[in-house]
């Protein structure tokens, strides 16, 4: 007999294989049997076995299964297939299966082992399931090898396992709800946190079951809300989560609730202690109220301090210079020379304290800055005036350079960008050398402008100069000839940052240096939205035209710029009359002598400020009715309360909308058409 063939290519092939089934019979002699070649196709080892266990058929994956090799295994017991230790119980349950034989399906029972012709072990599952063949009873073993399977499994427990321990090694509380948002797994910490009170396993728990029964539970300190706003706030951030929600617990914890979504529809949650976090922040505010308290007690200090000082200070100089100047007992040149070393002395002294005021201002936050838009060349023409005779004195020539027609103005407090200037000035003269030039010169950089102030004087030690900007460092002349106080550049630097601008230089010793300012560009462009008087206030307007009463305004204002605008706003307004001041002490003199019917004040001024001037207006009987516009900038009205006790009419901010203005004007001219006095 030829060999049969292993395998089946395809149902028109018969199988002729051993078997000892009877044939059903309805089934004609030499007719293939359809039974036995549906057995073949089954993906599983299937063998069919009579009640004594012997088989009587087994299909290819048997054979293949047991690696038995073909046509062998029919006719011998099928407790040869089951390990040598467990045949005497496998013959047993063989026989109460055949008692009681019922369908069995796979997955039901016990694991059971398999054993290979060779002696090799292999777990199986198993199927069952009796069949009558011509009024005998067989029983059908669907046989399946599961050692994959278990492999398989073993491997998703150990990764299960190595998540879990994971999970549970998270510093924090950690918990994991699926899609339909149960809790799948969750962390020791995690219910504690939550569960602590809860009896049972959370697990399989929805979210809302388990944090309503935590809270209302008492799990966590409910601060100044009712249980349900916590539950409610909780549930919003698992809903839709974001950031993070912080909620205390019973015991006073500090934690930080942080959930997100995760593909799948689910919602990874964490739960943080951060109690520490929450002191520590505590302790830093704490710390730094006090050392703000400590440093405003510095300036204020520093402030009464100089007071005191100046007190005593301004009789030295003062009598000092009567001395001096004594007509009736002249002082002998001795005499002279030595109050001059009184005065010099003095003077110096008194520099060195309104510096060491004003650096502690600036670092207590206590100046104020107003920005407005500064006409570049003009102010560095005020410094220049101002230094001429102090670089006259040393024999040094003061120029204005190259200025780029571009850098027109710029957005400084006006006052403060002077003592920059001042003060680099003052420098390069002080560090210059007899017969030199100190230039001051201006460019546009990007959306700044750089003013440099250089010189070809002695230059600046290369090891001296990373620290010229630090307060009281002289750079090498701490003990030279020229008198400082090492404090200059440190206030000009902390202006300018004020500005929103920065400082730098470059120097090079023996051969001379270049400090530099960087301040905004001021681009002028008339705002949107502005309109010009007549449009603002129409053609019939009170104020235009020339027929009427006539109006006049003081404006007290430092800022050449500012005056120009309000010069060009207010030419429309034929009746009204501008006159300007370019100090409050000016100003109030001025609306004393000409009682004018509105004032308009800067509030930034040099030397008396604005609100001040108001003050002695208003404590005049002659200047007290006049209403008092302010004009400033933005800034300076966060300091409200002063505005509000300062008595003025109202209160404007720099840039000067145009329609404000006009209407203010109007409202006031109009209501009181009073000849100005
Ligand atoms: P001071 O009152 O000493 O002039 P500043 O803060 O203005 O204080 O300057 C700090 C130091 O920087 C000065 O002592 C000087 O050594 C150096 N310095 C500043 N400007 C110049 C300059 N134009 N040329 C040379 N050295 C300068």
């Amino acid at each position: 007999m030829p060999p049969e063939p292993r395998h089946q290519d395809g149902p028109s092939e018969p199988a002729r294989r051993k078997s000892l089934l009877p044939r059903p019979a309805t089934q004609a002699e030499g007719a293939p049997d359809l039974f036995q070649r549906l057995l073949e196709t089954s993906p599983d080892a299937v063998l069919v076995v009579n009640e004594a266990g012997t088989i009587l058929f087994a299909n290819l994956q048997a054979e293949a299964l047991f690696e038995y090799p073909s046509d062998t295994l029919v006719g011998t017991n099928v407790d040869g297939l089951v390990p040598s230790r467990m045949r005497p119980s496998h013959a047993i349950h063989r026989q109460h299966y055949a008692a009681a034989p019922r369908l069995r399906p796979m997955g039901t029972g016990l694991t059971l082992f398999g054993q290979k012709r060779g002696g090799g072990e292999f777990p199986v599952e198993i199927s069952l399931s009796p069949i009558e063949v011509n009024g005998a009873l067989l029983f059908s073993a669907n046989i399946r090898d599961i050692t994959e399977r278990q492999r398989s499994e073993k491997e998703m427990r150990r990764m299960q396992g190595q998540l879990l321990s994971a999970v549970e090694s998270i510093q924090g509380a950690f918990a994991l709800f699926d899609n339909k948002d149960r809790l799948v797994l969750c962390n020791s910490s995690y219910r504690q946190v939550v569960g602590g009170a809860l009896p049972g396993d959370l697990v399989g728990r929805t979210f809302q079951d388990l944090i309503s029964a935590s809270i209302t539970s008492g799990a966590f300190s409910l601060v100044d809300r009712s249980a349900n706003d916590l539950i409610e706030a909780w549930t919003a951030h698992h809903t839709a989560p974001t950031g993070a929600l912080e909620v205390k617990s019973a015991s006073g914890q500090n934690l930080r609730v942080v959930e997100r979504q995760t593909a799948d529809g689910g919602v990874v949650a964490t739960i943080w202690d951060i109690t520490d976090e929450v002191t520590h922040e505590e302790e830093l505010r704490h710390a730094r109220l006090s050392a703000e308290a400590a440093s405003a007690a510095k300036t204020e200090f520093l402030a009464s301090m100089s007071h005191e000082l100046r007190t005593p200070l301004n009789a030295i100089l003062g009598f000092a210079q009567l001395l001096q100047r004594d007509k009736k007992t002249p002082l002998s040149a001795r005499q002279q020379d030595r109050v001059e070393h009184v005065l010099h002395g003095g003077e110096h002294l008194l520099r060195l304290i309104d510096d060491v005021l004003d650096l502690a201002r600036i670092e207590a936050g206590r100046v104020l800055i107003s920005p407005e838009p500064v006409a570049i060349s003009e102010t560095i023409a005020e410094v220049k005036d101002t230094l001429d005779a102090m670089a006259t004195r040393a024999g040094i020539r003061l120029a204005i350079g190259e200025i780029d027609p571009h850098a027109r103005e710029l957005v400084a407090d006006r006052t403060r960008f002077k003592q920059i200037l001042m003060n680099y000035g003052s420098n390069a003269i002080k560090y210059g050398r007899p017969g030199g030039t100190a230039s001051f010169s201006a460019r546009v950089v990007g959306h700044q402008v750089r003013i440099t102030v250089s010189d070809d004087g002695i230059g600046i030690d290369p090891a001296k100069q990373p620290s010229v900007f630090q307060p009281f460092q002289r750079a090498g002349q701490e003990t030279g000839a020229i008198e400082g106080t090492g404090i200059g550049l440190a206030i000009s630097k902390r202006l300018a940052e004020l500005m929103q601008g920065h400082v730098g230089f470059e120097s090079v010793e023996g051969v001379g240096s270049r400090f530099w300012v960087d301040l905004p560009l001021h681009v002028a462009a008339r705002p949107e939205g502005v309109r010009s008087v007549t449009e603002a206030l129409g053609s019939d307007s009170a104020l235009t035209g020339g027929a009427g009463p006539r109006y006049v305004i003081v404006y007290v204002e430092d800022n050449p710029s500012n005056i120009a605008f309000m010069e060009d706003l207010l030419a429309d307004f034929e009746r009204v009359e501008l006159i300007t001041a370019p100090t409050a002490e000016i100003g109030v003199e001025l609306v004393r002598a000409r009682r004018p019917n509105v004032v308009l004040m800067d509030i930034n001024l040099p030397g008396m400020s604005g609100f001040e001037a108001t003050q002695k207006l208003a404590s005049w009987p002659e200047t007290r009715d006049i209403p008092v516009i302010a004009l400033s900038a933005a800034a300076m009205i966060r300091d409200a309360a002063r505005v509000a006790g300062a008595g003025f009419y109202r209160y404007l901010t720099k840039p000067v909308k145009v329609d404000e203005l006009t209407a203010v004007l109007e409202e006031l001219l109009t209501a009181s058409p009073r000849e100005p006095g």
